[in-house]
């Protein structure tokens, strides 16, 4: 897109850079060229914002939102609302946000920022449970004149948001950039590796690649330990019960939006916490992207895939694709222990040693 002047922060989302993770590649012993499709460059900081603006335009398109009127009520883990507040902030609907307790104080603040209310719900009630964030967002949506869920967890604009423009971002910065001898490429999108809380991104951008560029691309879907997204389902059975602190992926229901069919999703990889935030940590200090939690199990699952006797061919070939989703970024989790863990208490560098003797001598 050449600069111009944008309506308004709506057609700041999405349009974001895939960047090449050469030092993490090269540290894992990759021949392949590892891709990160970095999403907290688009406006609202997250994946979500696209879908956001693709559930609120269809709605408007339908008749179904009123401005002043509307009251848009949905339940997330905090990405999807941070999106819909900002495009109801732009087009003025008010937002009410129902959000898990485990889900980070700076989404929460965030969300109120952009004028949104915001109703915690206990993290541990089942999906269907009147207590959970989706039982709580149906119960004000009863009560609540012109109140209206879009649910991400069933609109199709939340998969086809991904259809049409994460996918196809994907597909043409790979195609456009041409192979060198000292950066070859397969001119395809090889492999794509994602996360899945809806499983509206990894289902997406996987029919947007296959329907239209590589049927042959192998889709990695990635599924936190404790949740029961990944397919064939005996991959979940291992860590049952198990909780974990990555916000955004996993859950304990199928999403409608989320598709079964193996020819969309070819294979999961299953990730724990320390994984991930080994490979935030990873991702941060070796190519200075400071990307979010869900991008650490995202790279994980990758690496775990790459090093896989399914994935090792692909490791091995010099030129193959394989792009990486990274969902949202640090923002959202600045507070969080895990990141200032690998944040403050992170190995010190060698000036640290330096800089103690220089203030020493003053
Ligand atoms: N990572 C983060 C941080 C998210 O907020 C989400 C959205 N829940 C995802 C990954 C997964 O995206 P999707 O809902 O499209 O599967």
């Amino acid at each position: 897109m050449s600069p111009q002047i944008l309506d308004n922060a709506l057609g700041a989302v999405g349009h974001t850079p895939l960047i090449r993770l050469d030092k993490v590649a090269k540290r894992n012993g990759l021949k392949c060229n590892l891709l990160g499709k970095v999403e907290y460059l688009s406006a609202g900081g997250s994946v979500k914002d696209r879908i956001a603006k693709a559930m609120v335009e269809a709605a408007e398109k339908e008749g179904k939102l009123i401005p002043g009127k509307s009251v848009v009520i949905e339940p997330t883990s905090g990405n999807t609302g941070i999106g819909l507040a900002m495009a109801c902030a732009i087009k003025g609907y008010s937002v009410i946000i129902t959000l898990p307790n485990k889900m980070s104080l700076e989404k929460e603040a965030a969300l109120r920022a952009l004028g949104a209310e915001v109703v915690r719900t206990p993290t541990e009630a089942a999906w269907d449970s009147p207590e959970s964030h989706i039982g709580v967002a149906q119960k004000l949506q009863k009560a609540i004149p012109n109140g209206i869920i879009l649910d991400q967890y069933k609109n199709i604009n939340n998969p086809l948001a991904h259809e049409y423009t994460t996918g196809p971002e994907i597909i043409e910065a790979v195609v456009s950039t041409p192979s060198t001898s000292s950066k070859p490429s397969s001119g395809k999108v090889d492999v794509l590796v994602a996360g899945a809380g809806t499983g509206g991104t990894v289902t997406g951008i996987s029919r947007a690649i296959k329907k239209t560029h590589n049927k042959d691309c192998i889709v990695v879907g990635v599924d936190p330990k404790g949740s029961i997204l990944a397919y064939p389902s005996e991959l979940n059975n291992a860590d049952e019960g198990t909780q974990y602190v990555v916000e955004g992926i996993g859950y304990d229901f199928i999403p409608a939006v989320l598709s079964r069919d193996p020819a969309d999703i070819d294979t999961w990889i299953k990730t724990s916490d320390d994984e991930a935030f080994a490979a935030v940590q990873v991702i941060m200090r070796e190519e200075g992207l400071l990307v979010g939690g869900s991008s650490g199990s995202a790279l994980s699952g990758a690496l775990k895939w790459l090093a896989s006797d399914a994935g090792r061919k692909v490791a091995e070939t010099e030129g193959t694709n394989v792009v990486v989703l990274l969902p949202d970024g640090i923002r959202n989790y600045m507070s969080k222990p895990w990141f200032l863990k690998i944040a403050m208490e992170a190995e010190p560098t060698p000036l640290a040693g330096v800089i103690a003797q220089v203030l020493q001598k003053k």
